[in-house]
C-alpha cells in the first residue's frame, strides 16, 4: 500500500480511538461533525485569548479593562437574606493582591476554590491603595492552558466536554497526524507565495508559538479558501468565454450614427462604459461585462448603445427588465430615440394576449424585430425553445444583480450565445464583486448625468420635530411636494396590522401636522389599479404629500416631489434609505430629507451619521459592507455561495484580490486547472464550488 493511502487512513481514525478520545466522548463529538482524526485537526478556533497582552496586577492601570492571571488565594460569601449575596474572593499573583467582588451570584463560589488558577479580565479600581474589581469575567485555567504558549486556541464546544479536554484532544491530535495532512499546493507554488506548508500551518492553528506566526498560518487558511472560489469562478469564466459570440466591430460611423440619436451629450462615466462594451464586442468571445450606477445615473443609454451597435451590425438584441412598468419605460425611450429609423423595436411580457404573444414570436424568428424589449418572460420563452432569435447579439438583463448571473448561467445552458450585459443599481462593493461576480467585468457610473439634484439630508432629533415639520409645510406653500415613508414589515405581516398602523400615521397626519394640505396613501397591499390611480393623482400635484410604505422605492418618478419625511430610520439599510432618497433628487431644485430614528446601537448611529453625510451609493455601500458585512446587503447564501469556513470578506480584502490575480493567471495558463501538480486543488474546486457555480463535470 502507498504512502499517502496509510495516511489517509491514519487520519480516518475514529475519535474514539485517539488519545484522550474515547467512546462516550466520541459521541459527544459526532454532534459538531468531529469524528475522525481530520476532523479535529480541521477544528478552527473559534477565537484566541491573547495572554501577551496580559498584565500582572501591579501593573494594572486604573480605570481600564485589564486582563491578569492569578490564583484564589481566599474566597468568601456572604448571604444577606433571601437571594442575596456577597461573593469576595482575593486573587494573588507573583506579588500583588486584588479584590473581586459579585453580587448575587453565589453558585460561583463553588468554581472559585483556594488555588484555582483564573484568567481575570475587568475594570480595574484602585481604592485606598488597593486593586478592586467588580463583577469581572473569570475563566479557570487547568495546567494545559499554560503548556500552549501564551496565544491559547479557543474551541467551540459541545454539551459534556470543556475547552480544556477540547484543546487536550486537538492538541494530541495535531502532535500525531498533522504532519499526514497532504499538502493540496505544488512545492514551487507555497515557496513563491511566502505560505505556510499545511502541516505547520495547522500546528501554529492550534497552538500558536507567537502572533505573528498565527497570523501566517490564518493567512493561508484564508488565502486557500479564497483562491479555490476564485478558480471556481475563473474556471466559470473562461467557460463562459470559450462559447462562441458575434464579433461586432463598431467602427466610427456607426459611432457617430448612434449618438446622433441621443438627446444629450453623454457624461464621461457613460462614454468610459460604452468604449468597455465596444472593446468586448470586438472581441470573438462573449462580453460578460455588469454596468452599475445608482437609479438615475443613466445607464439606459449605454445599453441602449450597445443594442444599436448590434442592429447596426446586422443583429438583434434584447434586454429584460424586472417589471412589466420598466419594460414600458424602456420601449417608450427606444421609441422616443429611434422614431423615423429603421430599428424595428417589439415587447415581450407576460401581459401579452396568445394573438400578440404569436405574433411577436413569430416576427422575431423571421427576424423582423431586431430589439426585443420586455420581461423574464423573454428569457423563460428562449429558454424553453418557443422564442427562437436567430440573431441574437446580445442580452441586456436590467436592474436584476441577483439573478443576473444565474439567468446568464441558464439561458447559456439553453444554448444562448451572445453577448451579456448585465445592469444594476445597487452599487456593490467592491470585495463583494469580485467574490460574487467575479467572472463579470466592470464599468462604474459613479456620477450622475448633469442637472440632477443633491439632497440635503439630515437625521432628526426628537425635540426638532416640531421645527422639520414647520419647515415641511413652508416648501409645500411654496409649492413642492413630498413623501411620509412610513416602515412596514410587509413580508411578515400576514394580518392587515401594519397596513392598519400606516392607516393610524396618516390620520394623524391628515388631522395633526399636515391637516390643511391633500394627502394620499399608498402600499404594497393595494391593487394595481388603485395604486395606479394613488400614484397618477401625486403626479398631476392633486395631492401634495402621499404616505407611504416603501413602494415608493420602484419606477416612482415625480420631479416635483423634493420634500422626504422618514420615521423609523432605523429599520432601513443603508442601501434602502439611499434609494428613497433618490426619489426626490429628479427635478430642478433641491430636495429635503429628514430621517428621524431611534438607532439602537453604535453602529446604527454611525450609519446614519454616514447617510447623511454623503450622497455618493458607492460610498455608502462600501460604508454599509464595512459596518454590516456581505451577508447582510447582498444575502451570501443567496447567490449559492456556500458560507466561508475562515475567510471574511470585510476583513480580506486584500487577500481577495490577490487570489483574484492569482486565480486568472492560473486558468489563463491553464484553463481547467488539469496540470497534475494541481490535481488535489481541482477538486477541492469542484467538490465545493462545481454545483453552485453550475460548473458540471465534478472533476
Ligand atoms: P438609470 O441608471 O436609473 O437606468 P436612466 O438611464 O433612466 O437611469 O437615466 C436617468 C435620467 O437621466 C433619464 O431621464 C435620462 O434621460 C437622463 N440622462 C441620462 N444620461 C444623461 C446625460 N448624459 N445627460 C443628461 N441627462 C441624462
Ligand atoms: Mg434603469
Amino acid at each position: 500500500m502507498s504512502k499517502a493511502n496509510d495516511a489517509s487512513q491514519d487520519l480516518a481514525t475514529p475519535v474514539q480511538f485517539l488519545k484522550g478520545g474515547g467512546p462516550d466522548r466520541a459521541k459527544r463529538l459526532a454532534k459538531v461533525g468531529l469524528r475522525t482524526a481530520r476532523d479535529l485537526l480541521f477544528y478552527l478556533p473559534r477565537s484566541y485569548e491573547d495572554l501577551t497582552k496580559i498584565r500582572t496586577i501591579a501593573t494594572m492601570i486604573a480605570g481600564e479593562t485589564n486582563s491578569i492571571v492569578g490564583v484564589v488565594d481566599e474566597s468568601d460569601l456572604r448571604e444577606i437574606g433571601r437571594d442575596r449575596s456577597i461573593l469576595s474572593v482575593l486573587i494573588k499573583d507573583d506579588n500583588e493582591y486584588l479584590r473581586c467582588t459579585w453580587f448575587n451570584q453565589p453558585f460561583l463560589h463553588a468554581k472559585l476554590r483556594t488555588g484555582q488558577k483564573l484568567l481575570i479580565s475587568g475594570t480595574a479600581k484602585l481604592k485606598a491603595g488597593r486593586w478592586e474589581m467588580t463583577h469581572p469575567k473569570t475563566k479557570l485555567l487547568g495546567d494545559a492552558d499554560a503548556a500552549q504558549g501564551q496565544v491559547v486556541p479557543v474551541y467551540s464546544l459541545t454539551e459534556g466536554v470543556n475547552q480544556t479536554q477540547m484543546r487536550r484532544l486537538v492538541h494530541l491530535a495535531v502532535d500525531e497526524y498533522a504532519e499526514m495532512i497532504p499538502e493540496v499546493f505544488p512545492e514551487p507554488f507555497l515557496a513563491e507565495k511566502s505560505l505556510l506548508g499545511i502541516g505547520e500551518t495547522l500546528r501554529e492553528i492550534h497552538g500558536p508559538q507567537c502572533p505573528e506566526l498565527l497570523e501566517q498560518a490564518r493567512r493561508r487558511l484564508i488565502y486557500q479558501e479564497l483562491l479555490i472560489l476564485q478558480l471556481a469562478v475563473a474556471i466559470q469564466r473562461q467557460r463562459m468565454q470559450a462559447s462562441p459570440a458575434p464579433q461586432m466591430e463598431v467602427s466610427p460611423k456607426i459611432d457617430s450614427r448612434i449618438r446622433r440619436r441621443f438627446p444629450f451629450p453623454l457624461t464621461e462615466d457613460q462614454n468610459s462604459a460604452i468604449d468597455d462594451i465596444v472593446a468586448d464586442l470586438a472581441k470573438p468571445t462573449p462580453m460578460n461585462r455588469l454596468v452599475q450606477g445608482e437609479v438615475g445615473s443613466g445607464k439606459t443609454v449605454v445599453a441602449e448603445y450597445a443594442m444599436l451597435a448590434s442592429v447596426a451590425l446586422g443583429r438583434q438584441a434584447v434586454m429584460m427588465a424586472p417589471t412589466d412598468v420598466l419594460a414600458r419605460q424602456h420601449l417608450k425611450t427606444l421609441e422616443r430615440d429611434l422614431a423615423e429609423s429603421q430599428v424595428a423595436i417589439g415587447m415581450l411580457t407576460g401581459s401579452l394576449t396568445p394573438a400578440q404573444r404569436r405574433d411577436l414570436i413569430r416576427a422575431a424568428a423571421e427576424e423582423e424585430i431586431d430589439i426585443l424589449v420586455g420581461t423574464q418572460a423573454i428569457a423563460h420563452a428562449l429558454e424553453s425553445s418557443e422564442l427562437q432569435i436567430p440573431k441574437l447579439g446580445l442580452v441586456i438583463i436590467d436592474e436584476q444583480h441577483k439573478f443576473g448571473v444565474r439567468q446568464r448561467a441558464q439561458l447559456k445552458k439553453a444554448g444562448v450565445d451572445a453577448h451579456y450585459l448585465v445592469m444594476t443599481a445597487t452599487p456593490i462593493p467592491r470585495t463583494v464583486a469580485i467574490s460574487l461576480f467575479g467572472d463579470l467585468d466592470v464599468s462604474s457610473l459613479r456620477k450622475p448625468p448633469p442637472g440632477r439634484q443633491t439632497v440635503h439630508s439630515y437625521i432628526g432629533e426628537e425635540s426638532q420635530r416640531e421645527k422639520w415639520w414647520e419647515f415641511f409645510r413652508r416648501k409645500l406653500d411654496e409649492g413642492s411636494q413630498g413623501y411620509v415613508i412610513v416602515p412596514l414589515i410587509e413580508e411578515t405581516d400576514d394580518t392587515d396590522g401594519g397596513v392598519r398602523s400606516l392607516q393610524q400615521a396618516f390620520e394623524e397626519l391628515a388631522s395633526d401636522r399636515l391637516e390643511s394640505y391633500r394627502l394620499g396613501l399608498l402600499h404594497g397591499r393595494m391593487g394595481g389599479d388603485e395604486k395606479e390611480d394613488v400614484m397618477s393623482r401625486f403626479h398631476r400635484g392633486e395631492t401634495q404629500v402621499l404616505v407611504a410604505t416603501t413602494v415608493v422605492e420602484v419606477g416612482v418618478d415625480v420631479p416635483n416631489a423634493t420634500l422626504m419625511t422618514i420615521e423609523n430610520g432605523e429599520r432601513f439599510g443603508l442601501a434602502q434609505l439611499h434609494q428613497l432618497r433618490g426619489r426626490i433628487s429628479r427635478g430642478a431644485r433641491p430636495g429635503y430629507l429628514c430621517v428621524f430614528a431611534a438607532p439602537e446601537s453604535e453602529q446604527a448611529s454611525e450609519r446614519l451619521t454616514a447617510f447623511a453625510a454623503t450622497n455618493n451609493g458607492f460610498e455608502l455601500a462600501e460604508i454599509d459592507f464595512k459596518l454590516r458585512g456581505p451577508g447582510d446587503i447582498f444575502g451570501v447564501r443567496q447567490h449559492g455561495m456556500p458560507p466561508f469556513r475562515i475567510a471574511n470578506l470585510q476583513r480580506d480584502g486584500e487577500i481577495v484580490k490577490t487570489a483574484r490575480e492569482d486565480a486568472r493567471r492560473l486558468i489563463d495558463a491553464d484553463p481547467e486547472l488539469t496540470d497534475k501538480a494541481w490535481r488535489k486543488v481541482r477538486e477541492m474546486v469542484f467538490r465545493r464550488f462545481g454545483e453552485a457555480l453550475d460548473l458540471g463535470d465534478v472533476g
